[in-house]
């Protein structure tokens, strides 16, 4: 199974149909609309 990850907060965003354990980072719905001061690492 794989999950898609927010890469700013860790929520997670969604679960998709995999063979293996995959883990994906994007942005959820919050973390989208936050576009100060760039990344967070
Ligand atoms: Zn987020």
């Amino acid at each position: 199974m794989g999950t898609i990850v927010c890469q700013t907060c860790d929520a997670t965003i969604a679960y998709f149909e995999d063979e293996k354990v995959t883990t994906l980072y994007g942005k959820c719905d919050c973390c989208e609309h936050d576009n100060e001061g760039g990344e967070k690492e």
